[in-house]
């Protein structure tokens, strides 16, 4: 089964050509970094202006470079939930026009089950139940998947997404847009032996959730204090760490599932695998997520992976299949 995966739904505009939900013939990404930055953030008009004027390029190369047909293949597979809504129309009407021009079907596929799907594309097979960690530029929830498109949220964010706070404190220490990963480099230069300028987060947790806006208050407090720029972006990391591995623990021990899958681009970081790892041998659990950073950030191959599962189970929308900015549609 050959999928073409569309994924627009933030500011990354990728095509990808997947055979059999598993190996990737092409995958092209146009990342639109260097149009935000000078806003320090995503700015929505802008992104969805940038997909329709490159959208066309992206699938040219991505079927130039699989070598394949557009009579070759099997359906189309587009994130259609959640993002920002003028960026998910740009990737459906884009799939409707090829749905309508090669007679091909089209599976709707949520961004957020799309990520746990990116692992498969490294010879993952997912077994259900699992439990799944989403750290990303706009998403940090943990989902109880009991099966396909079956999930039960856990834990979600009172406020930002960890990838949003990673950009913002990197921003106000100067780091450049997006900053997760020169905030990251900045802390492993740290002396880890040093106290920590930053308070734990969320002391008291009656329910496990997530809550990174506190946080960006205190990174910019100590800022004005005058805080090493290196000491910060260390305790950044630490009490950010902190928090998602006590969220994960308290999720596990409800759920009674030891089988992790995690994805989004904050698992590009190095140390939070790092401590992920650590974490899951000592307790006894299986965590995976992919090796390849590029298949934590947002990507078409993963949604091509889910995809082919729900074209293969028949699941199948009209051209008038919705978009939302949220999970449900
Ligand atoms: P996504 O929303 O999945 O495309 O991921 C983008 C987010 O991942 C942005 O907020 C990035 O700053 C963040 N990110 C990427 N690499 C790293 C890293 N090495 N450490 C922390 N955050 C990262
Ligand atoms: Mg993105």
């Amino acid at each position: 089964m050959l999928v073409l995966g569309i994924e627009s739904s933030c500011d990354e505009t990728s095509i990808a050509i997947v055979r059999d939900g598993r190996q990737i013939l092409s995958v092209k990404t146009y990342s639109q970094i260097a149009e935000h930055a000078p806003f320090q953030g995503v700015v929505p008009e802008i992104a969805s202006r940038s997909h329709l004027e490159k959208i066309n390029f992206i699938y040219e190369s991505a079927m130039e470079e699989s070598g394949v047909q557009p009579g070759d293949l099997s359906g189309i597979a587009v994130a259609n939930r959640p993002g920002l809504p003028g960026s998910l129309l740009m990737g459906a009407q884009f799939a409707r026009c090829l749905s309508l021009v090669y007679d091909l079907p089209i599976a709707p596929v949520d961004h957020v089950e799309a990520h746990f799907y990116a692992p498969c594309l490294e010879g993952f097979e997912m077994e259900y139940p699992l439990i799944g960690l989403l750290l990303s530029g706009g998403n940090s929830a943990v989902f109880e998947i009991q099966d396909l498109e079956d999930l039960r949220i856990l834990a979600d964010t009172h406020d930002d997404a960890l990838g949003e706070a990673y950009d913002k404190c990197a921003s106000m220490l100067g780091l450049g847009f997006p900053g997760g990963p020169a905030l990251e480099a900045l802390a492993a230069r740290c002396d880890s032996s040093v106290p920590l300028l930053l308070p734990p987060l969320l002391r008291e947790m009656p329910e496990p959730r997530f809550s990174f806006s506190g946080i960006k208050t205190a990174v910019q407090k100590a800022i004005r204090a005058g805080a090493d720029p290196t000491t910060l972006a260390y305790s950044f990391q630490e009490r950010t760490v902190e928090l998602v591995l006590r969220v994960l623990v308290r999720c596990v021990e409800s759920s009674g599932c030891q089988k992790i899958v995690a994805g989004g681009g904050v698992l590009a970081n190095a140390n939070l695998r790092g401590r992920l790892d650590e974490l899951a041998n000592k307790a006894g659990w299986t965590i995976v997520y992919p090796q390849s950073r590029a298949l934590c950030t947002d990507n078409a191959a993963m949604v091509a992976a889910l995809g082919t599962r729900l074209l293969s189970g028949r699941k199948r929308a009209g051209l008038d299949f919705p978009v939302s900015s949220s999970r449900s549609t």
